[in-house]
């Protein structure tokens, strides 16, 4: 091969490069949403915070590998919830339509190559029995905590097929404000937090588009305000039941709250809220 010849070789091969790492793009994929319990129910849970809880996966693509970012509520949540879900919480899915995401990304023929979880709780993790090929990534806490934690924020049912867990580390790489992060491929665009408290190992994702907009999904940090109308009796069940690590928790959201007011261009999309994630709208709708 001659030298021009290996040059252009050489430019057409940075050149497909370059475009196959051009950026990546996600969607909401909705399953359900959940509306407050009524007022006699003691252990309100999350949802019953503000009027309506939204329950998403964010589907990821990436040149290297199709990506769900948790996988909410799944085809078995009917069965988690009868043979596991206390009394009070169980009005939680009455008349509630469920439209897991693996039957969504089947009618597409999308194919998912890796699952990272926010947290193990069902809100984000219930559809885990719907993928029992995917390898799936938390951190060891939090894969230790699926197995100790208990309902009505875990349900046992959700891991019963056996997960293909694939633990990882954060490393001491600064990123945006937090002393560690985990880069998924190196290019900046998937960068996990550790964000302690919620649950042992909750993590929260950085999405980074091509043309700079970037994106928070913190899971379940920071997403719902107290409700008004609570009484003191059910706050504390609220945050015992929410909170693994109460203190762990309020210094996670303080630093959150420090980013949000230094970065006023990111996007917080926070596990439930409705309003956030109307303004991207649902899959098979893509932001890019
Ligand atoms: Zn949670
Ligand atoms: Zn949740």
């Amino acid at each position: 091969m001659g030298m021009v010849n290996l040059l252009i070789a050489l430019t057409l091969g940075l050149t497909s490069l370059i475009s196959e790492a051009g950026g990546v793009r996600f969607s909401l994929v909705k399953t359900a949403e959940t509306r407050p319990l009524d007022a006699f129910s003691l252990a309100r849970s999350q949802e019953s915070q503000g009027a309506v809880a939204d329950h998403v996966a964010v589907l990821i693509e990436h040149h290297a590998a199709t990506l769900l970012f948790d996988t909410s509520l799944g085809r078995q949540i009917d069965s988690q919830f009868a043979n596991e879900m206390p009394w009070y919480n169980k009005p939680l899915l009455k008349g509630v339509e469920v439209a897991p995401v693996r039957d969504q990304l089947e009618r597409h023929g999308v194919r998912v190559d890796r699952i990272l979880l926010s947290h193990v709780h069902w809100h984000s993790a219930s559809g885990l029995a719907d993928f029992p090929e995917v390898p799936v990534w938390a951190p060891y806490e939090e894969i230790e905590f699926s197995q100790t934690g208990g309902a009505p924020a875990v349900l046992s049912g959700q891991f019963r097929h056996g997960v293909k867990w694939r633990p990882y580390d954060f490393l001491p790489r600064p990123f945006m404000g937090f002393e560690q992060s985990h880069d998924l491929f190196g290019d900046g665009s998937l960068v996990l937090v550790p964000l302690k408290g919620h649950t042992p190992g909750s993590v929260g994702l950085f999405v980074t588009l091509e043309d700079g907009r970037r994106f928070f999904f913190p899971g379940d940090i920071g997403g719902l305000p107290e409700s008004a109308e609570e009484s003191p009796k059910q706050r504390l069940i609220r945050s015992r039941m929410l909170d693994h690590d109460r203190a762990a928790a309020r210094s996670t959201l303080a630093r959150l709250q420090q980013l949000l007011s230094q970065e006023s261009a990111l996007t917080l999309v926070p596990a439930h809220d409705a309003i956030a994630h109307e303004k991207l709208g649902y899959y098979p709708n893509w932001t890019r």
